[in-house]
């Protein structure tokens, strides 16, 4: 990807490499707005473009890998702790390579203290949100990609408010980070622990800002001292169906698993839900998703937010099964949380399991994803919203 000091230019750059997919009036938008972009940081940077940094400084260029090292490999984010590094170099170091991306101003938790959602106030302000899951035999968080989110689906509290900015690699990553510290240090219920899964399903739409989400996987799963040494098949990427990013996914080199948010099985309700469908149809988008499936091996993952007497009659489970029938595929559904004075609510238990049925009659696996951190505002966005 291509970096830049510039205010702004991250984001007229991205804006301008969707120019051919800028939609009609109505639809989702994908423009990005022009905005500042935070001060470049570690994390955004490959292990050559940090001794470049350091080296500007008139320091030796490995001084980089040890703080590296230290960021990645020991999660330490205090440099007082650094001893390896000279004091007299580590504060230009620090001014350098680690300038303050992100302060946390609210932390909840939920589920005995395994659930812990932080809001995260960002260098100008914004409000993004990242939340940990710790589960008997694994750590997920979900991670943000973007401010707010300009798809506009109209069931999703983040979808409301509109976009603000895409996020910097290095905002992407820390929220990681931040996690991985917590557990190291024993912060969450259930001892010291690592992450083990990352999912881009918290504000956003990662295709929008598919350079820095692909350079953010890259550094998330780049061995010390380069990256945090996660393993992609413990990532995944969430899309509303952005087929040329799903292509470009799937030649990315990266073996994530890709989700796809698809809510309707048929294009007249998908176009009401998910607005970006007025331009890339169900059959493009699955197209797209089975060809992903092909090149990289991996099982693809369909999101389907039950909503009660919208997208959750059998009829539409029938015709859902017919579209994955046979395919590498698996289908979370998702009990909707229904955002506060939100029309949407989430399904009667009965027509979940008719739905949950009838797709295991065509052979499709599905689960019901279990619906963690409810009672602390756990659909996407809606934490953030609530903290404004
Ligand atoms: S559901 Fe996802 S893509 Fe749609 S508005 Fe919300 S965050 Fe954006």
């Amino acid at each position: 990807m291509s970096e830049s000091c510039t205010p702004g230019a991250d984001a007229a750059a991205d804006a301008g490499s969707l120019g051919a997919l800028i939609p009609a009036p109505g639809m989702a938008d994908l423009s990005v707005p022009r905005g500042s972009m935070p001060p470049k940081h570690l994390s955004d940077l490959s292990g050559n473009e940090r001794r470049a940094v350091v080296e500007g400084l008139g320091i030796k260029g490995f001084r980089a890998d040890q703080v590296s090292r230290q960021w990645f490999g020991r999660l330490s984010d205090d440099p007082t702790a650094w001893t390896d590094v000279p004091v007299a170099e580590r504060d230009r170091i620090v001014h350098a390579l680690v300038p303050s991306l992100m302060q946390p101003i609210r932390k909840l938790t939920s589920d005995n203290g395994t659930t812990v959602k932080t809001v995260w106030k960002l260098f100008d302000g914004v409000l993004v949100e990242s939340v940990l899951m710790r589960y008997p035999n694994r750590v997920t968080m979900c991670i943000s990609s973007q401010a707010g989110c300009g798809m506009n689906c109209p069931f999703c509290a983040t979808g409301q408010g509109g976009l603000r900015r895409n996020l910097s690699t290095a905002e992407i990553v820390e929220q990681v980070m931040a996690g991985a510290r917590a557990l190291a240090a024993g912060e969450v219920t259930g001892g010291p622990g690592r992450v083990s899964n990352i999912v881009f399903m918290g504000m956003g739409e990662p295709m929008v800002n598919y350079n820095r989400v692909v350079a953010s996987v890259a550094r998330l799963t780049s061995p010390s001292p380069e990256g945090l040494g996660l393993s992609a098949r413990g990532i995944t990427v969430s899309t509303v169906g952005l087929v040329p990013r799903i292509n470009d996914l799937a030649n990315s080199g990266f073996p994530v698993t890709l989700a796809v948010s698809l809510h309707a099985p048929d294009n007249a309700l998908r176009d009401e839900l998910v607005p970006l469908n007025k331009k890339f149809r169900v059959e493009q988008v699955l197209d797209a998703a089975w060809a992903y499936a092909d090149k990289t091996g991996r099982r693809i993952s369909i999101e389907y937010a039950l909503i009660r007497e919208i997208n959750d009659q059998a009829w539409r489970a029938d015709l859902l099964g017919d579209l994955l029938r046979g395919q590498l595929v698996h289908v979370n559904l998702i009990p909707l949380n229904p955002t506060p004075g939100s029309k949407w609510t989430a399904s009667d238990p009965r027509d979940e399991r008719e739905f949950v049925r009838r797709l295991e009659r065509k052979g499709v696996a599905v689960t019901v994803r279990d619906t963690r951190g409810r009672e602390i505002d756990g659909a996407c966005g809606q934490l953030a919203a609530s903290s404004r």
